[in-house]
């Protein structure tokens, strides 16, 4: 551990890491992780001091709301200055999708927020719950981290970089686009030349609207445009697009990028990502993509589609300045995409 002197803020969420075992299956179980950690902290030599806070109710992050975002960037902003360094302890279904907001809402952050949780609870043995707290709490004092991160199953990964790739793993994220930021391997190994700059500027948190009409759409062989259109019956102000390989979609349906076109002409906001692991969109590489930046649609480059529903919960919640929401899609805010 770095410095005993530390002092985090925690957040408990939910999720399976602190669930028991009941006749519907896990489900959360209020007052017992606490009660855990204390422990682990007691046996665990130079583990920080903390104060946790626990949600009411906690959820299975299936349950997950936008608005539980606002929440969590609420709690971080009003215990910023008291605390070191900031744990979020999450269920993993969706915690890809909680860290990449929480990049995008806290802007010039000074220290470390670190989400983790568990594939298996602290209440069965074997499990990983007390390693990934153990390391989130080691990850939460680093001095020269200042941004959004996952710890799991000892990897340190940038938030909004990473997804939960496998769902029966105890690994079960990884960070397809970008090099882990830290590891353990015997010891903390961290690079920094990976890590988000310290800020020059005071931290600011934004809260995002949880109202927002945002979708995100998966492509495939049959999808048409009666489906979009349907959609469209809402007021959909953003749609994260998840189309082929390289950004591609089916140009031979003219009706399908038509009703695409209209949706763009109407104001949505419709980033183009790719639907494979890895890789980028480039929507100038074939005539199946470039029909789509005709059509309006701006490139998520190779950000996850977690990061990009995020993203644009957060561009479709702020005020519309000098540089439009469009524009600023593709340009990296907190280390979500990369450059070409
Ligand atoms: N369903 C659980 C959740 O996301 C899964 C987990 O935590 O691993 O809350």
């Amino acid at each position: 551990m770095p410095s005993p002197s530390k002092r985090l803020y925690v957040i408990y969420a939910g999720g399976t890491i602190g669930m028991q075992q009941t006749s519907a299956g896990y489900a959360p179980a209020p007052g017992y992780l606490p009660g855990e950690l204390a422990r682990i902290a007691a046996r665990t030599s130079g583990f920080p001091a903390y104060e946790l806070k626990e949600y009411a109710p906690l959820i299975d992050s299936s349950n997950l709301q936008p608005a539980h975002w606002n929440a969590m960037a609420d709690d971080i902003t009003a215990n910023y200055e008291a605390y070191d360094g900031f744990v979020v302890i999450h269920g993993t279904d969706t915690l890809a999708y909680t860290a990449s907001a929480l990049s995008f809402m806290l802007e010039n952050l000074g220290k470390p927020v670190i989400v983790t949780g568990s594939m298996v609870p602290l209440a069965e043995q074997p499990n990983d719950a007390e390693q990934n707290l153990v390391d989130a709490f080691r990850w939460a004092c680093e001095d020269g981290l200042h941004e959004v991160c996952v710890a799991f199953n000892r990897l340190l990964l940038r938030g909004n970089r990473s997804r939960k790739l496998w769902g029966a793993e105890i690994g079960a994220f990884g960070s397809p686009n970008y090099p882990v930021l830290g590891r353990v391997q015997g010891h903390y190994e961290f690079n920094p030349a990976l890590c988000l700059p310290k800020p020059t500027r005071p931290f600011r948190a934004h809260r995002i609207n949880p109202d927002l009409a945002i979708a995100g759409i998966k492509l495939y062989p049959g999808y048409t445009n009666r489906l979009i259109e349907a959609m469209l019956v809402q007021p959909l102000k953003g749609i994260v697009l998840e189309t082929y390989g390289a950004g591609n979609a089916p140009d031979a349906d003219q009706a399908l990028i038509a009703a695409l076109g209209s949706a763009t002409a109407r104001g949505a906001l419709i980033v183009n990502c790719t639907q494979c692991v890895s890789g980028k969109v480039a929507m100038d590489n074939y005539a199946a993509g470039s029909v789509l930046s005709r059509a309006g649609l701006v490139s998520g480059r190779d950000m996850t589609p977690e990061a990009a529903i995020a993203k644009l919960y957060f561009l479709l919640s702020q005020p519309s300045d000098t540089l439009g929401r469009a524009e600023r899609v593709p340009v990296s805010l907190r280390g979500e995409l990369g450059a070409d």
